[in-house]
């Protein structure tokens, strides 16, 4: 007998045809004798009407009540498969965030797992029945709601199996696996049967939502089985583990993230200590900074630009103009209308051919490049947001088409 913990995304569970399909999925891996932690998300588009309804009240909602609001979406899919999984004859009780034992730090809407208790899920697990588990939240040391940020179900999922020690983590959705591109954008996007850690953790990171990035990061760390695969079609699926097929290609993937800002610091002293003041402001916030440039020195001046994630913006040019002066900057600056596309995959860094290939590819589709980064597993670009889709297709073309 294993411990298989299978996860359904939103549109896994969108309408009541879909939860009797997750329901006899769950209820067939049941009945070959494995013992089923099952993970949910929100139905369908909840969570984004969740935010809209938010943002009816306020621009500026707290981090804890958007936490409270958004944890009722995963609360209404676990009563709802259970219900389902009883009239499939299924015994299963359903456990919010806290029940199951996810403890997480403070830090609403983008809260960290810090152990996840399993004593509670052992013990229903052992009433032979299926747990589901509400995905994406927790409870903090003060005993409030938290989530993960979104995406996090897959995050929640992998937690368990680690925790569980469980022999597979399935993570189910609406396309068949990972594939070299988002199969929505690239028609042509090839279905890969495997890919390694790091190299699914890039093209996470690098925006292929079909895996979030910590769920990967947390896969990688306690080496959990993890395979990506369809609710909707019963074929195999990509399997993620250490070590992918050697002889396979280099690239493996081409991504797009257009959850992206970029932000200008005009006009900074050009001395020792500038870079640090600026970055250690957004560190403290916890706002992570992806691209960075630092133009010339020039009449003891600089300009530094920066990518963050399009969500943390509005805060990120607001600590940075209310603190102008300490770096002598003339003006913050920003940009949403942008994207970064990325390729993806073993020993890019090593092979003079992927960035002029990449380039090249960009150059014939007339689209311009702001700004550039590599590094050993992938290189970046970033381009204006219109452009994305366009230059996915053409350097997917370029490298795998
Ligand atoms: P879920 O609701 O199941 O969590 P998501 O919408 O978060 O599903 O992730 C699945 C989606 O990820 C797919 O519908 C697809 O459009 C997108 N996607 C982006 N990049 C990739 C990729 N490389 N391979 C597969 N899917 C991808
Ligand atoms: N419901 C959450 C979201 O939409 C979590 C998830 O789907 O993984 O982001
Ligand atoms: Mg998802």
């Amino acid at each position: 007998m294993a411990l298989i913990v299978q996860k359904f995304g939103g549109s896994s569970v969108a309408n009541r045809d879909r939860i009797f399909n997750v329901a006899r999925i769950v209820a067939n891996t049941h009945n070959a004798g494995n013992d089923v932690v099952v993970v949910v998300s929100a139905q369908g588009d909840t969570t984004d009407d969740l935010i809209a309804k938010a943002q009816e009240i306020t621009h500026d909602p707290s981090g804890r009540e958007m936490d409270m609001l958004l944890c009722a979406g995963e609360q209404i899919s676990i009563a709802l498969l259970c219900m389902a999984l009883g009239e499939l004859g299924c015994k299963a009780i359903s456990l919010l965030g806290w029940q199951a034992g996810f403890i997480t730090d403070s830090s609403h809407q983008k809260a960290r797992i810090r152990k996840v208790d399993t004593e509670r899920l052992e013990a229903e697990l052992g009433k032979n029945q299926v747990v589901v588990v509400a995905g994406f939240q927790g409870i903090c040391r003060a005993d409030d709601l938290t989530t993960l940020g979104r995406g996090g179900s897959d995050t929640s999922a992998v937690a368990i199996a680690a925790a569980m020690k469980a022999d597979l983590c399935q993570i189910y959705t609406d396309v068949e696996g990972v594939y070299t591109a988002d199969p929505r954008i690239v028609k042509k996007a090839k279905k890969l049967s495997e890919i390694a850690f790091d190299e699914m953790l890039e093209l996470a990171s690098l925006g292929a939502q079909v895996l979030n990035n910590r769920s990967v990061e947390l896969a990688k760390k306690y080496n959990v089985k993890l395979e990506v695969l369809s609710s909707l079609n019963p074929v195999p699926g990509t399997i993620v583990k250490e070590v992918a097929n050697m002889e396979g290609m280099m690239i493996k993937g081409v991504a797009k993230d257009t959850n992206v800002s970029s932000i200008a610091v005009l006009g900074v002293h050009d001395q020792p200590g500038i870079a640090f003041k600026v970055f250690s402001l957004l560190a403290q916030r916890k706002i992570n900074v992806d691209l960075i440039l630092q133009s010339v020195g020039r009449d003891g001046t600089k300009d530094i630009t920066f990518t963050v994630a399009s969500t943390d913006r509005r805060q990120a040019v607001e600590i940075l103009t209310e603190s102008i002066g300490r770096f002598g900057a003339k003006k913050v600056e920003y940009d949403d209308d942008v994207a970064k596309v990325s390729v993806v995959g073993a020993g890019i860094q090593s092979n003079a051919n992927v960035a002029s290939t990449m380039f090249e590819a960009l150059y014939e589709s007339n689209i311009n490049i702001r700004m550039i980064s590599t590094s050993e597993i992938k290189i970046s670009v970033l381009i204006e947001k219109k452009d994305a889709d366009k230059a996915v297709n053409a350097i997917h073309e370029a490298f795998l088409g």
